[in-house]
């Protein structure tokens, strides 16, 4: 029996199974050393909701504490300044008016700390790392560990905006996440967050082990988010920065697929894609046909507004 989705309660249909071991030999890969035993929790389902069409895993049990332990020890993991921190501020700022913050996983500040400079932003974050949190601490921002239940419990309808920055894909209840979330809310209130924009352009070769369980629980786009909204009673507004040239991605993915990923950079490419021309031709046909939302083509992420209308 498939899992039903976990944001409308759709029906789902299975695309493919997802192996443990296939998880296990894709993130090898990706960081050059296997995942210990047991930090992959076990094999999926990779189901599509009818309704809404999100993505999501068959069970729904995200990565534990093995797996991510294994997975930050690397720091190629680590995000470093993300576009759609620009992005918020503008919104924030265009608001014009003063506004209570709350980010949902702040971790160390690193987006707390860019707001600074807007004074009518009053800005809090919760994390549940006791190390993120000190060092967010120390830098003078007010993030405190507490869960969300202890921040609903505390002050429910007061806060101006939601931040989650690359945190809706991971969880496991995303649709109860989000029902809680909205709880914060003031009147207009809105909830931002950021999540990958599905299929990911580098997904035309094959699934990035990293865009699937036990790391990445669900797979969003336009219309999976539309689905959230509806659901939630909430209004939809999407951002994208400007998607790279589908000529520089068929470049960069011609000589991923015949050399490996990364192994070829720069203008080496060249007579690697001239050696290729049909596979560099048909990757560049896949490229150009990649979706359009609001009428620019879809990049790799999308800020997202779900804004109350009262
Ligand atoms: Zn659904």
């Amino acid at each position: 029996m498939t899992a039903n989705c976990p944001v409308c309660s759709g029906p789902g249909a299975v695309i493919r199974h997802l192996g443990a071991d296939e998880i296990a030999r894709g993130l090898n890969a990706v960081f050059g050393a296997p995942p210990p035993a047991g930090a992959v929790p076990g094999d999926y389902d990779i189901v599509r909701c009818a309704d809404c069409a999100l993505v999501y895993a068959d069970p729904m049990r995200a990565g534990g504490a093995a797996f991510y332990d294994w997975l930050t020890s690397f720091p190629k993991y680590h995000a470093q300044g993300r576009w759609e921190w620009a992005r918020i501020k503008n919104v924030l700022a265009a608001e014009a008016r003063p506004l209570r913050l709350l980010e949902l996983g702040a971790g160390q500040g690193d987006f707390l700390a860019t707001l600074k400079d807007l004074p009518q932003v009053t800005a809090q974050g919760i994390d549940l790392s006791e190390s993120s949190v000190k060092k967010a601490q120390a830098r003078g921002l007010d993030v405190r560990r507490d869960t969300l239940e202890q921040v609903i419990t505390k002050a429910a309808g007061t806060y101006d905006a939601v931040v989650l920055s690359h945190v809706l894909e991971h969880v496991a209840t995303p649709g109860a996440l989000m029902g809680a979330v909205k709880n914060l809310l003031a009147p207009k209130g809105r909830i931002l967050f950021s999540v990958p924009y599905s299929p990911m352009s580098r997904e035309y070769l094959q699934d990035d082990v990293m865009n699937l369980p036990p790391h990445h629980m669900t797979r969003w786009n336009i219309q999976a988010l539309d689905g959230l909204a509806r659901v939630l009673g909430l209004d939809l507004e999407t951002w994208m920065p400007k998607a790279k040239a589908p000529w520089k991605r068929a470049l960069k993915h011609t000589c991923d697929k015949v050399r490996g990923e990364g192994r070829v950079r720069g203008l080496a490419r060249l007579p690697v894609v001239l050696a290729n021309w049909g596979d560099f031709r048909r990757i560049l046909a896949d490229h150009r046909n990649r979706e359009r939302v609001g009428g620019q083509m879809a990049a790799d992420t999308v800020l997202v507004s779900l804004k109350k209308q009262t």
